[in-house]
């Protein structure tokens, strides 16, 4: 083990107690706007109030520790993730770089090291697909995207506009940020990359983009005894054709430069009889690229498979959601490298083909991602799992840059002598 200026320690012991505020007989179960995750969140607060932050919601629901600068012009470095999880998974996923924001911040006052920049630690609301089927709440709320129509989003009676508010929240204000100058998310990889290559860092140059296409292919429902096989309409067996053809056209594009993915994870078929040929199919394709061009062409490779199906077969397509690619900053990635490699720390480049709080947080500030590995590449579910001593190098690495920009923009930001 490397010596490092945060304690791995502390951070083991507060990832562990996160863990123990969990839904009861679930494993790391906390869900945002549940009374579970206000619990996380009353703990978190206490947390940020021992390490001499000064604890406060935003508009948007989002639980930020403040240090202030010694510059009240130097603007804000802000850093953190998301303390809400996935149902049955999540406990390193988000909360991991919640609890190393702090870490930063207690090492920064344990080594009596004064910031110019303000730093801020964050929680953001609802990073997750939550029980209003909408992710990323707090983020796209501080980058000023969060749609007003999502506030009328009802579960169980409850609007998201209400739920908002309940956790401490003022939709009706906005909670726009024009004072971040970087933020830095570390999260896990949620992918075997690192893992297996040995490498103890990635630096994440671009958020994929992801998109979700429906499509619905209509045959003709017909007897499965009586129907001769060669007169048939059967929109499943080419539905299959078609999966197979995603699947394989997929796999070729993964093999080209950028990071591609695509996935039929939603797939029904009507009637759904023993003896009735299916006559409808509906599937739910979710691609994700690094580029715009690349995910264009893939949909016009879609387009050209649906005018290619076997007679009598028609289709439908929707595009369901549609989120662009999100390149993160280029100096910013160099900084952490630069920091990384003071620290021992291997590291390369890579994409996120999940979707973070800093892809929202991009559109406001220069924003960078750190990754730490993951066992076996696993996540959202209970086998996620990544060392403490991984994420405390992490961590060291977050502050050695954090330092290092508040020095840079320092300089570059020195205010005149007129
Ligand atoms: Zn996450």
């Amino acid at each position: 083990m490397r010596n490092l200026r945060v304690d791995s320690h502390r951070i083991g012991a507060d990832l562990d107690a996160m863990a123990a505020i969990t839904d009861p007989d679930r494993p790391w179960t906390r869900r945002a706007f549940s009374p579970r995750f206000d619990m996380g969140r009353d703990w978190l607060r206490e947390r940020f109030e021992q390490a001499g932050l000064r604890a406060s919601l935003d508009a948007g629901g989002n639980l930020i520790g403040i240090r202030a600068g010694t510059d009240p012009e130097a603007g804000t470095i802000m850093l953190g993730s998301h303390s809400d999880t996935v149902p049955d998974g999540g406990r390193f996923d988000g909360v991991a770089g919640v609890i190393v924001a702090l870490e930063v911040a207690r090492m920064l006052e344990e080594q009596g090291i004064q910031l110019r920049h303000t730093l801020e630690v964050v929680d953001f609301l609802a990073e997750e697909v939550s029980v209003f089927g909408v992710s990323c709440i707090g983020s796209r709320a501080i980058a000023g995207v969060l749609p007003p129509d999502w506030l009328d989003l009802v579960h169980e009676g409850r609007s998201l506009g209400q739920a908002i508010r309940d956790v401490g929240g003022d939709p009706s204000t906005s909670a726009l940020r024009h004072d971040i100058r970087a933020f830095l998310e570390l999260h896990i990889e949620q992918g075997p990359v690192l893992e297996a290559e040995g490498i103890d860092l990635g630096i994440v140059t671009a958020i994929a983009g992801i998109e979700r296409i429906e499509i619905v292919l209509t045959g003709r429902p017909d007897h499965a005894g009586t129907a001769p096989m060669d007169r048939r309409s059967d929109a499943l067996v080419a539905a299959a054709a078609l999966v197979t053809a995603i699947d394989a056209e997929a796999r070729t594009r993964a093999q080209g430069p950028g990071h591609f993915t695509a996935t039929v994870g939603e797939f029904s078929i009507e009637p759904g009889a023993a003896n009735v040929v299916p006559g409808r199919v509906r599937m739910l394709i979710d691609a994700r690229a690094e580029t715009r061009a690349e995910m264009e062409d893939f949909l016009r490779w879609i387009e050209s498979q649906l005018t290619m199906l076997p007679e009598g077969i028609t289709a439908e397509s929707r595009l369901l959601s549609d989120n662009r690619p999100t390149p993160l900053d280029g100096a910013l990635a160099a900084q952490l490298e630069a920091a990384a490699t003071d620290c021992g720390a291997s590291h390369r480049r890579m994409v996120s083909g999940a979707g973070h709080d800093a892809a929202f947080v991009a559109k406001i500030a220069p924003s960078i991602m750190i990754f730490v590995p993951s066992r076996d590449g696993r996540s959202h579910c209970p086998g996620e799992f990544s060392t403490t001593s991984s994420i405390a190098l992490g961590a060291e690495v977050l502050a050695a840059a954090v330092i290092a920009l508040d020095m840079q923009k320092g300089n570059r930001d020195a205010p005149s002598t007129d």
